[in-house]
């Protein structure tokens, strides 16, 4: 039988061996929709393709079997994956066993791990056909329509042309955001339920996530912007508006973390959009991420007032020095003062914290554990510092520490880079130190008990979970029990 040339799956990879999934602490505390592949989905839809999607993510169990029987049942020309570092190689693994059921289909890759790495991907992993460099709808709808007779129209596409690899350069125009169709979600299995954001980060359940623009022009040392770049592209507020009335109207979400990079950069939007609310309430509560520079007192009223219930926000390192020395407008009395503006609005604070950067001391984590205490915040992320391929700092960072590239742990759990002076014990160490110091503060733990009223679904998922979380805590592993 023919394979359809009009047919791709588009497949997010679990990252690991799938019988790990259930002891994968961050898999239970969120679970988020692969929100680009389903933007891709929806995109070819649009074109008169055919996209389905699998998520091995949320169904770890029976990935292995739905990708059999969805190739078989539908026989696809194409299947995609989208990649993350940590990803990557699950993907590559799932690209041989697919080929094994189903000769002749063509992978295509994309995602930041492979915008990183361009004709690296291709040189050094003969299972991977092609690569998407960038924004992938227009260049995957390319691809199926022209990719196999003239490869070398394909923007933004890295290829075999007999033994040479040639990538063909970014594409010369990028989406117009408003004129993109939402998102398939009615294509993942399980949506919305299967999906969760994380505990004690929602007022309500069913709950989700939604991006709303592409690109960041800021360039912090540590941060991939491979895909998008710098250019900052947004939905207007009123497609904003119709995109969460679809989602209320068709899933029944009651809550929505807008994932952006930078929700607030453009007011005006964010100031209409929340008008629009306002107006026509949906009777949602949303989060979203900001950078300080991006809030003021007024802003954040209105933003309450429309149903802001959370914001997140870049504090990195409480250590001045290392903190000019990754990013921008380095100011801690001003990110204290926002974050002052937005407890006083009302809106929760959950704190983004990363150790271990280059430049990192004993002395600089204990400067950033204690303005982390004086700091107001409800929640609190702290990741280990992880060198993607993506990022500026990667150039130059063996130079700066000692770095073990293991792309397979490269999530952000592990201690995989060693700055110049510290060593891993220590880190790790330091690490639990500084979790037990936020969540031993009375004003935390008395903000935990308010949300058995204020976030009981949280608290059901975690007491369900208790065990698994606990653990966690005393091992400090993404994946207890198994690996190290
Ligand atoms: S960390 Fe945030 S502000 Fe900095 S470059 Fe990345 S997205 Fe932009």
């Amino acid at each position: 039988m023919k394979l359809a040339y009009d047919r791709i799956l588009l497949v997010h990879p679990l990252g690991y061996n799938p019988q790990a999934a259930g002891r994968d602490i961050s898999r239970m505390a969120n679970l988020m929709p692969p929100l680009g592949l389903a933007s891709i989905a929806a995109w070819l839809e649009k074109r008169g393709l055919h996209a389905d999607l699998l998520d091995c993510y949320a169904t770890p169990d029976t990935a292995e079997t739905l990708l059999r029987e969805q190739l078989l049942s539908t026989r696809p020309a194409w299947i995609g994956f989208s990649c993350t570092t940590s990803s990557f190689l699950d993907g590559v693994r799932l690209s041989q066993l697919v080929k094994s059921i189903l000769p002749g289909i063509r992978s295509v890759f994309g995602g930041p791990h492979i915008s990183a790495l361009k004709t690296e991907v291709l040189e050094r992993f003969p299972d991977v056909d092609y690569a998407i460099v960038g924004e992938g709808e227009e260049a995957i709808e390319d691809l199926m329509l022209r990719g196999l007779e003239e490869p070398a129209t394909v923007g933004g596409l890295v290829w075999r042309d007999g033994e040479e690899i040639r990538f063909n350069g970014y594409r010369k125009s990028v989406l117009e955001l408003d004129a993109m169709p939402f998102p398939a979600y009615e294509k993942l299995h399980g949506y919305p339920h299967l999906y969760k954001l994380p505990i004690f980060n929602y007022p309500k359940a069913p709950n989700s996530s939604c991006i709303s623009s592409r690109g960041c022009p800021y360039s912090c040392s540590y941060c991939d912007r491979s895909v998008f770049g710098r250019s900052f592209r947004y939905n207007s507020a009123t497609y904003l508006y119709e995109h969460l009335a679809y989602l209320r109207r068709r899933f029944g979400i009651r809550h929505i973390n807008f994932y952006d990079d930078q929700f607030t950069f453009h007011r005006q939007r964010v100031e209409e959009f929340c008008q629009l609310l306002l107006q026509k309430p949906l009777g949602m509560t949303f989060n979203c991420a900001v950078r300080a520079e991006h809030v003021d007192p007024p802003l954040l009223k209105l933003m309450k007032a429309a149903g802001c219930w959370m914001v997140s926000l870049g504090i990195e390192t409480g250590d001045p020095e290392l903190l000019a020395r990754h990013r921008q407008n380095a100011d801690l009395d001003m990110l204290a003062t926002k974050i002052r503006h937005m407890k006083g609005a009302g809106i929760r604070v959950k704190g983004l914290l990363m150790m271990g950067l280059p430049g990192e001391s004993r002395a600089s984590i204990q400067r950033s554990m204690d303005y982390v205490r004086s700091l107001p915040i409800d929640d609190f992320n702290l990741s280990k510092f992880t060198p993607f391929p993506g990022s500026p700092i990667y150039q130059d960072i063996q130079n700066q520490g000692i770095f073990h590239e293991d792309w397979a742990k490269m999530d952000c759990m592990h201690f995989l880079f060693i700055p110049h002076g510290m060593e891993k014990e220590e880190l790790e160490a330091l690490f639990t130190e500084y979790y037990k110091r936020h969540y031993t503060r009375p004003s935390v733990l008395l903000d935990y008990v308010t949300m058995l009223w204020r976030s009981p679904d949280s608290w059901r998922r975690f007491l369900l979970n208790f065990k698994d979380f606990a653990q966690f805590a005393r091992s400090n592993r993404r994946l207890a029990e198994m690996e190290e």
